[in-house]
């Protein structure tokens, strides 16, 4: 198989991905663009629509094993103009850099993967498993009708992916600096303590909520939950609001809440850690005469891809084409990879995030390039490992 179609220039590709302002959870064409591209690679493509939310499938190949590059064409909104030098739709390249927004985060990562599928089925006389893609239009957002659901379907349609790279921007600062293996949980919780309004000067006759959640917190933050495990940091919890929203001098007010999140290691399970606050929570309830309503949302559990072949052959591919070899590592916020760990061993590798979600977002061009070579290389690598060995040939009867 060669011919030009199978050339798929990445800087290009992810130029005209960023000039679809595709802010969660609009596509603006980013979806067809890169259908149109796959099928002329030989995928077959499959579009989920869930809600108003675009999702995208495609497999080149009908063997096993299925290696899976996932990502998201959708991307955080610019913020305001003025702010930034280019237009952040633009998709300028100046300084040998590429401007705009998902330039990082991951339109130029997506780009990389195609052209490395493009050159790979170009240069293997027969694919020797297959190559799949995943892509959706709903990672930034609330991530529901994204990742999650088209999993769920093609687990339902009897699609096997056998491992998947996603391709979020991994590196903190140089291509080649980190591959994710794994990511801390995430909790999110909203502790809301009712009590009795009154006058500050006849306490017998209010009950104020401020003292039990108060001591609620103080009960969640004596707590050290570990001390670091397995290749991840240590758990935390953070207060990040308390409202009581009252202007009174003279009021005890009637109800007080607090918010928090914890990003937790794979020592804890969500529902271990929502079980735990319960207790908590009861405990001071009884003590003060007051209730207490939580509302407690596990938006990701942690997870760790072990170390091993798989990781190795990523970590060599990266490393024969930066000359660096990039560490394992489980920090960061959350990503799709939470929803994939379920159905296939996952990691992350893509480009430099240093200015991701951040104004002037940009990426070196030599970068989209580079990454599309890892990439091509991690395909050259995985299938050699992985190949599925052809069965005996039957020499006696036939069938
Ligand atoms: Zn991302």
């Amino acid at each position: 198989m060669s011919d030009d179609t199978h050339n798929v220039d990445p800087l290009t590709l992810a130029r005209d991905l960023i000039r679809c302002r595709s802010v969660t959870p609009l596509d603006d064409g980013a979806l067809s663009l890169l259908q149109k591209q796959l099928e002329a690679l030989g995928f077959t493509v499959k579009r989920y629509q869930f809600g108003d939310v675009g999702n995208l499938y495609a497999r080149l190949g009908g063997k096993a094993p299925n290696f899976c590059f996932a990502g998201h064409t959708d991307v955080v909104p610019a913020g305001n103009r003025e702010d930034w030098d280019d237009d952040p739709f633009g998709a300028q390249v100046r300084e040998g850099m590429l401007w705009g927004r998902g330039a990082a985060d991951m339109k130029g990562a997506i780009a990389a993967f195609i052209a490395a599928a493009g050159r790979f089925t170009t240069r293997t006389a027969s694919l020797p498993g297959s190559i799949s893609l995943l892509i959706t239009g709903d990672e930034e957002g609330a991530a529901v009708d994204g990742t999650k659901r088209v999993l769920q379907v093609l687990a339902e349609e009897g699609e096997h992916i056998s491992h998947c790279l996603v391709g979020e921007p991994s590196n903190p600062d140089a291509l080649g600096d980190e591959i994710k293996n794994g990511r801390r949980g995430s909790l999110n919780g909203i502790i809301s303590v009712r009590g009795q309004q009154g006058h500050v000067a006849y306490p017998e006759r209010a009950q104020n909520p401020i003292p039990p959640l108060i001591d609620i917190i103080n009960r969640l933050y004596a707590r050290l939950l570990d001390d670091g495990v397995d290749g991840f940091q240590a758990s935390n919890l953070e207060v990040t609001s308390i409202d009581v929203d009252n202007p009174a001098h003279n009021i005890i007010p009637s109800a007080a809440s607090a918010r928090f999140n914890i990003r937790f290691n794979i020592a804890h399970t969500g529902a271990q850690l929502c079980d735990w606050i319960k207790e908590e929570a009861q405990a001071e309830e009884q003590s003060h005469d007051c209730t207490v309503k939580l509302n407690l949302n596990i938006m990701g559990e942690a997870f760790l891809t072990q170390p091993g072949t798989f990781t190795s052959i990523l970590q060599n591919a990266v490393e024969e084409i930066t000359g660096r070899r990039p560490a394992l590592t489980t920090g960061g916020g959350t990503s799709d990879a939470r929803f994939i760990k379920d159905f296939a061993p996952v990691a992350e590798f893509g480009l430099t995030g240093a200015s991701m979600h951040k104004v002037n977002e940009h990426v070196p061009v030599s970068d989209i390039h580079d990454l599309s070579e890892i990439y091509e290389r991690v395909l050259s690598l995985y299938f050699k490992e992985y190949q599925v060995a052809r069965p005996p040939i039957v020499v006696h009867g036939k069938k």
